[in-house]
């Protein structure tokens, strides 16, 4: 550790008063520690990159990212040559300063991202610039994120199956229905016939399928309607496409209203995959197909 800090000073013209080196080192130490300021010198600590402690967590930068942040910290706050017998706790508290005597609990304080009552009184005590704390925070809070297990669960969610009914979308599997009009059924349904996407300015060419999947649908639910005359649906049903067709604002709206039921039923990042969308005046699909 000494060597590396006179090199780093030598080579390097950092102020030594703000300045930690780091020491990424992949050899191991008399007492097993994972990480720790030195004994001797004030700007210097190592982290131990083949430690167990990098095991036991979700990935193995998880645990040297956050010793890395609570280096600094110690660095900043804690750097007393009596360290170890005032600050360091062996019994674990879900503290920056925990020892652990079983290291796989260093997700504790890696989840907590915090200090103890008492450290933080010896903190405020030091006078630390608030932006210094600020980066800390940061630091600390972007790496709970990555070891928070519902972050995980949500991060690994896989893409959800969806069956197209008369009236409703069906996501089996969490449970959940969208209810659409039959204006939006059939217009997703014809998303789902054309994986590869269709630009809004060329579903006019599509007026054919659209007319007959739009007419399956209406009638279903129209059905039990006292009389409706065919001529009547046929013209209602023109008449959308023929605003479509225009690219009126009809057709936004409803692909925004079907995307909104979507989420509504779902969350937003499960209906992301599952929502008809594109870049403007670009392809519009429905990613899960693809
Ligand atoms: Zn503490």
């Amino acid at each position: 550790m000494a060597k590396a800090e006179d090199w780093f000073f030598s080579k390097f013209r950092e102020d030594r008063e703000h300045s930690l080196v780091i020491l990424l080192n992949p050899y191991g130490n008399d007492h097993n520690y994972f990480c720790g300021p030195s004994p001797e010198r004030k700007n210097v600590a190592f982290i131990q990159t083949t430690h167990y402690a990098t095991e036991t967590l979700t990935a193995r930068h998880v645990p040297v990212a956050y010793e890395l942040f609570a280096s600094a910290m110690r660095f900043r706050a804690f750097n007393v040559p009596d360290y170890q017998d005032r600050f360091v706790h062996m019994k674990d508290r879900g503290c920056m300063n925990d020892f652990f005597s079983e290291i796989k609990n260093i997700r504790l304080k890696i989840l907590s991202a915090d200090v103890c009552e008492e450290c933080y009184e010896h903190i405020t005590r030091q006078q630390i610039n608030p932006l210094f704390i600020d980066h800390v925070f940061k630091g600390f809070e972007a790496v709970r994120e990555q070891q928070n297990s519902f972050t995980r669960a949500r991060r690994e969610r896989k893409v959800l199956e969806v069956q197209a009914g008369m009236k409703y979308l069906k996501f089996e599997s969490i449970g959940a229905q969208v209810s659409l009009a039959p204006k939006e059924m059939a217009l997703y349904k014809f998303y789902l016939n054309h994986p590869e996407g269709v630009k809004y300015s060329h579903i006019c060419e599509h007026r054919a399928e659209l007319f007959s999947l739009y007419e399956e649908h209406y009638q279903q639910v129209h059905s039990d309607d006292a009389v409706i005359d065919q001529e009547k649906r046929k013209e209602a049903i023109s008449a959308v496409l023929e605003r479509w067709c225009m690219q009126d604002d009809d057709l936004t709206q409803t692909v925004s209203k079907i995307n909104r039921k979507i989420k509504q039923a779902v969350t937003d990042t499960l209906a992301k995959p599952h929502q008809i969308t594109g870049p403007r005046g670009g392809l519009r699909k429905i990613a899960a197909l693809s």
